[in-house]
């Protein structure tokens, strides 16, 4: 292996700050993509490790009366292309070398996507089921208080990510408005509609991953409603995507949750199966569907496999078992470095994470520049944008994976790290 092809692997930083799989993930992803553009070993060396992080110990009063630490925190990649972008997550595994891995894919996904940011990522490590509301507002409170040297709409702007929604970033919202004196609507996007939020923020990474889909299905002509979905996760993402594709007529055979999954080749019914989910806590049970192991579902027999849950979930372990033609990556890093290589053996077509799971982002860009324009965009203008964004990144990605004789991921890396390369390359090194 060249010197290149280990960068960030066996180096210093991947070794203690960073040391987490998913960020060896991220850089072997990064290193092939370098290795296909020839890319030169001083930008390679800017991108490989994060800029900046903060991390910082939240004490919080909890219901019982008695004093928790929880850890946050809050990465950023890249300061070359603006301020930077990304979720906020509250999750038991969260940690420096998880949000790293994050991060540096949300720069991708912000440059393939044509928005002027940088990737970061942050988060509370804590259970969000085991804390109350009362408890998960202390948290949220203290996280924006701590991490303020660094975030601010024109520093890093956070939004939902696991664990996390427009609850949560109503808190986000008023604290650090707050701390300044006066609306800073632009601070934080996937915001309440009644608080300077955007229609359609919710729905935008299922949306977008269905218009990606959409348009990856009509290159390969074949129509989206004669496909059989399997959808990983019924949460934002998945719960989202599980409704359009059934309102496109789709057939959705099957869904999952972290307490189990449910099949029926006929087809369920998306609203049917929300509707159970939410007087029970789960989709396991619903009636009109066979209950199955949570993890057999990315097994089934499909033509679409959609991860929409966790990383790492399509493994070296369960890759030459799935039974689709098309994964559909709508989470962050559900594949590992092994999986897609025997994925790539097995002609299994993989729309990549960057791409699919790009639309969040992209609709917290509109609400980022209503917030600074505070100037109102209705849900037809973002859904219409969206849709051209989301499908012209497509094009770009197909043209330059052809282009190179890549798969679409190494392909959408690529075009992505050429865009930043260049970036950085134009505003040299400082001093
Ligand atoms: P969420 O917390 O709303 O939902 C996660 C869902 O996954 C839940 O239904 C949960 O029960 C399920 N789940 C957890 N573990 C599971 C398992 N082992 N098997 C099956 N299901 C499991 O989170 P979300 O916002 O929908 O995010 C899902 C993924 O999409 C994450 O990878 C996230 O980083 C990514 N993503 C989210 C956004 C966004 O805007 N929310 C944007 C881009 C990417």
């Amino acid at each position: 292996m060249s010197a290149a092809r280990t960068l960030g692997l066996d180096g210093p930083g991947a070794g203690l700050e960073w040391r987490s799989d998913l960020y060896r993930t991220a850089c072997a992803q990064l290193n092939l993509a370098a290795e296909t553009l020839g890319l030169d070993p001083d930008e390679h060396t800017r991108l490989i490790e994060p800029r900046r992080s903060l991390v910082v110990n939240l004490p919080v009063r909890m219901d019982s009366g008695e004093l928790a630490n929880f850890t946050g925190y809050r990465v950023q990649h890249t300061l070359t292309m603006g301020p930077t972008k990304g979720g906020l997550r509250y999750a038991p595994d969260v940690s420096l070398g998880h949000c790293a891995a994050l991060a540096m894919w949300m720069t991708w996904k912000c440059a393939l996507l044509g928005l002027p940011y940088g990737g970061a990522k942050g988060g509370v490590r804590c259970d969000p089921r085991a804390l109350s509301a009362d408890e998960m507002e202390r948290v949220t409170r203290r996280y924006v208080a701590e991490m303020a040297p660094i975030i601010g709409p024109n520093e890093d702007i956070p939004a939902p990510d696991m664990g996390t929604g427009e609850r949560e970033m109503a808190w986000f919202y008023d604290t650090y408005s707050q701390a300044a004196g006066h609306a800073v609507p632009a601070c934080v996007t996937g915001k309440p509609v009644a608080l300077g939020g955007i229609p359609g923020r919710r729905q935008a990474t299922g949306l977008g991953a269905v218009f990606v889909l959409e348009a990856a299905l009509e290159r390969l002509g074949r129509p989206l409603a004669d496909q059989r979905f399997a959808i990983q996760g019924f949460g934002n993402v998945g719960a989202v995507a599980a409704g359009e594709l059934h309102a496109r007529g789709a057939r959705v055979i099957a869904l999952s949750d972290v307490t189990g999954a449910i099949a029926d080749e006929r087809g369920l019914d998306v609203a049917a199966v929300v509707r159970w989910r939410g007087e029970h806590g789960t989709v396991a049970g619903f009636p009109e569907a066979e209950t199955i192991d949570r993890d057999a579902l990315l097994e089934l027999p499909c033509d679409v496999l959609v991860p929409a849950a966790l990383e790492h979930q399509i493994s070296a372990d369960n890759a030459a078992r799935l039974r689709c033609r098309l994964v559909a990556e709508a989470a962050n890093g559900p594949t590992t470095t092994a999986a897609d290589e025997i994925l790539a053996d097995r002609g299994i077509t993989v729309l990549p994470d960057v791409l699919t799971s790009g639309g969040g982002v992209t609709v917290s860009y509109f609400e980022w520049v209503q917030g600074h324009q505070k100037y109102n965009w209705t849900r037809a203008e973002v859904r219409g944008r969206l849709r051209s964004q989301m499908r012209e990144a497509l094009e770009e990605v197909v043209t330059t994976s052809e282009q190179l004789g890549v798969s679409l991921r190494t392909g959408a890396l690529s075009l992505a790290v050429r865009r930043v390369a260049e970036a950085a390359r134009l505003r040299a090194v400082y001093p």
